[in-house]
């Protein structure tokens, strides 16, 4: 395959690097990044950034699922991959062929890994209010009693919180009771001589609003990419998108006043129109739902978006762009000359937030290293 041929993703090496650097300056030095790299790292490609934030001295990674952390170690990745999602009995073999941590996602999931017969190395998950994976808080005695399993390694305990990047007085509150129960947690297992395991509770917004709250890791997933999860001005940190997205021209049209374009015939030109047919679509992951709002740049202008996103190809307006023709570059996400989009803008025209936007990132896109 060529590089660059029908629409691509660039990772700037140098900006994923900026970005973890800022975050170490944040957490104590004694704290250890564990990125969050599941789901393709958040559609900027697994492969490529986790072997590149190894070679930054990362040595610990958070995927969903047991496949993507098989991907991983294929792939080279040589430290703690951390399953953060539920894995089924029948694939518990491959938890242990590929040497991944596994979470214990309740109490009676940890029995049916103690009766498959062999040593697995654990995190457990402590749900201090989320309602998602974890054993509850309260269930003291029998968080404590996973430690007489045989078959588990116990390695780390963990929860998450659900409402860190809230800004309400409610939201703060619900995050401050979460954090204090997770202490409590930990305390009653080292009161009951538990040791020899990491705790870990932030991600992004834990990082960011709550940077108090530290322990052994911190699991990082969008602000690791220089994204926030919504528009948001903090002038407590500097961050730089790692991610830029970039299409063709396939063809120029020009419309007369009147026609239309696109399906559903959703956009009529008005006067005379000169329009582009750009090579990425909905399957690539662009939103159905940022017609009329959204705009691309090219040739450092902006380009509004019209019509319908189709599966393979989108629309955009280059009237007011000279000397544009077929197989230019055009650029979704990411910097044009005096002109830039960013994730942030495609979660407000798909009235979303960034990590849905980046995640469904297509696996057409090719995925390209650059400085
Ligand atoms: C996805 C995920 C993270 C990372 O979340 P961000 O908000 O993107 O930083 C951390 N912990 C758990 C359990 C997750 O599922």
């Amino acid at each position: 395959m060529y590089q660059k041929g029908r629409a691509w993703i660039e990772i700037s090496l140098s900006s994923l690097k900026f970005n973890v650097d800022q975050l170490k300056k944040i957490l104590p030095p004694e704290c250890m990044l564990m990125p969050a790299v599941k789901a393709n790292a958040y559609g900027h490609g697994g492969k490529l950034v986790s072997l590149a934030l190894q070679e930054m001295g990362v040595e610990h990674f958070c995927v969903a699922t047991a496949e993507e952390g098989i991907e991983l170690r294929n792939a080279g990745i040589l430290g703690e991959i951390l399953v953060l999602g539920y894995t089924h009995p029948r694939q518990f073999e491959l938890l242990l062929e590929y040497q991944l941590t596994q979470t214990v996602v309740d109490c009676g999931y940890a029995q049916k890994l103690q009766q498959h017969g062999a040593e697995f190395a654990v995190h457990i998950g402590i749900d201090t209010g989320m309602h998602r994976l974890g054993e509850d808080w309260e269930n003291t005695d029998s968080i404590q009693k996973l430690w007489e399993y045989s078959n588990l390694k116990i390695t780390g305990v963990f929860s998450h919180l659900c409402t860190a990047d809230g800004r309400t007085k409610e939201e703060q509150e619900f995050t401050r009771l979460q954090i204090v129960r997770f202490q409590h947690v930990i305390q009653e297992l080292k009161l009951a001589g538990k040791s020899g395991f990491t705790c870990h509770l932030q991600g992004s917004y834990g990082i960011l609003n709550y940077p108090d709250c530290c322990f052994e890791y911190a699991r990082p997933g969008i602000i690791l990419y220089g994204i926030f999860s919504r528009h948001e001005k903090r002038n407590d940190i500097y961050l730089r998108p790692v991610l830029s997205l970039r299409t063709r021209v396939e063809c120029i049209k020009e419309l007369a006043p009147g026609e239309t374009a696109g399906y559903g015939m959703a956009y009529t030109a008005e006067q005379k129109r000169k329009i582009a047919v750009l090579s990425i679509g909905y399957a690539d992951g662009i939103p159905r739902e940022i017609a009329g709002k959204a705009y691309v740049l090219c040739k450092g202008k902006k380009a509004p978006v019209i019509g319908r996103i189709c599966m393979d190809q989108m629309l955009v307006d280059v009237t007011e762009i000279e000397h544009i023709y077929s197989d230019d570059e055009v650029v979704l996400i990411g910097q044009s000359g005096p002109e830039q989009v960013r994730a942030e803008d495609y979660a407000v025209w798909a009235d979303t937030i960034t990590n849905e936007v980046v995640s469904r990132l297509g696996q057409r896109l090719e995925r390209i290293l650059v400085f």
